[in-house]
């Protein structure tokens, strides 16, 4: 039996990594929508070698180039913000929701509302719509699997326990490029040296969160939706080989942990399969060749995105999507060469402290909260 399928971010490592599994497998499946923000080429060579639907670019601006290399396929070319909507709530079995921050969030919603699997990547659209997006999921009738590899390690150790024998979820990070340095080199470092991330091979801007821990930030704000054990049960380890990728404590102390290579289509496969397993292409886990395993508690001095995050958690509302909105407007500056690295933690401070809302209660809310702290996030740019 074939499943039907839609990646949102087709061209973007997520989406790159999800296709190589389909591949593999490609008889199982039938892609409906591939999606990307403009790589109009790349778009449509996915979407011819996978026989697509439909091929939609966000930015019209691609869209003739999208159209031109579709030309005679029989495959249908769209752009705009309301395709991308459009493609996204086309009824299939899964959606990979893997495009980066926030503009994922109109999409993924429109996926969620037909109620099928939501494999997601896309945490900042989690981040910024919190409730909203976990109350739509209960409404719809939607599916949730975490695409991201700690959430997916505590789902697998979960496997259907309550959370009320929960006694801790710890969330291990990698530590990222600048664990070892101290604070006058990250006063120093560059987009160069902050998108070399030592264990995963990941698209630009989260590789600067990684960088900066905020990636381990937004990752607490997403488990904090996603299993909602409260924060004094919820907590981070930094363990730079990036074995075990996520753990669980029981309250009779056992605790179980997910162990795999640190390469992205384990945790995809996981999404795609489930409940069942698939094959992946990668070797077996040989740890006497990884040797040791460490753990350190995070430092929240020189990398304070952690204690950020807990604090938009507690402040509730609209802290978490002005905390994601900050983020990407001051993630984009430093990529620009507009601010320097430990600029970004602070200007999402500063967004955060000044900027006060009510809570979304809706995607319209969340929207408009994202948007007013972007402009917040702005001005502060414009004083640096
Ligand atoms: P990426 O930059 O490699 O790809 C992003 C994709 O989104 C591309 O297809 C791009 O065309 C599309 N896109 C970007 N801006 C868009 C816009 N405004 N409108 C429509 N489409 C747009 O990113 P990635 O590394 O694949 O990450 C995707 C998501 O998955 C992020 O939320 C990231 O945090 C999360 N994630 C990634 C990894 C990883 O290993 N790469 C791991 C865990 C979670
Ligand atoms: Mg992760």
């Amino acid at each position: 039996m074939t499943r039907s399928i839609s990646i949102l971010g087709a061209t973007g490592s997520v989406g790159e990594q999800t296709l190589d599994l389909i591949g593999r497998e490609r008889d199982k499946w039938r892609i409906e929508a591939l999606t990307a923000n403009c790589s109009a080429e790349k778009l449509a060579r996915m979407a011819l070698d996978f026989g697509a639907k439909i091929a939609v670019v966000g930015d019209e601006a691609c869209l003739p180039e999208l159209r031109e290399a579709l030309s005679g396929s029989g495959i249908e070319a769209a752009g705009g913000s309301a395709a991308l909507i459009e493609a996204a709530s086309r009824p299939v079995d899964v959606t990979v929701a893997a495009i980066v921050g926030c503009a994922g969030l109109g999409p993924v919603m429109a996926a969620i509302e037909q109620g099928g699997t939501i494999a997601l990547a896309n945490k900042e659209a989690l981040v910024s719509a919190g409730d909203v997006m976990m109350a739509a999921v209960a409404k719809h009738g939607a599916t949730l699997l975490p695409v991201d590899s700690e959430h997916n390690a505590i789902f697998q150790c979960l496997a259907g326990s309550k959370l009320s024998d929960v006694a801790r979820i710890t969330l291990t990070a990698s530590g990222g490029p600048f664990r070892t340095w101290t604070q006058d080199q990250l006063d120093a470092a560059t987009p160069e040296q902050a998108v070399a991330h030592p264990n995963w091979d990941m698209g630009a801007k989260i590789s600067v969160d990684s960088a900066t821990m905020m990636n381990k930030g937004l990752e607490y704000i997403e488990a904090h939706y996603l299993f909602p054990v409260g924060l004094d049960r919820l907590g981070i380890v930094v363990h730079p080989q990036s074995v075990i990728h996520s753990m669980v404590e029981f309250r009779d102390r056992s605790t179980l942990a997910q162990l795999g290579p640190s390469d992205m289509r384990v945790p995809i496969a996981s999404c795609l399969a489930w409940p069942q397993r698939m094959d992946t292409p990668m070797a077996p886990l040989d740890l006497p060749s990884i040797g040791e395993l460490s753990f350190f508690a995070p430092d929240e001095t020189r990398f304070p995105a952690t204690r950020l995050a807990r604090q938009a958690i507690e402040a509730g509302g609209a802290a978490p999507a002005s905390l994601n909105a900050a983020n990407e407007v001051a993630v984009a500056a430093f990529l620009a060469g507009q601010i320097g690295f430990t600029r970004i933690a602070a200007m999402v401070e500063e967004t955060m402290s000044n900027y006060t809302a009510h809570t979304p209660r809706s995607l319209e809310d969340v929207l408009a909260t994202d948007q007013a702290a972007r402009i917040a996030a702005h001005q502060l740019l414009e004083l640096t």
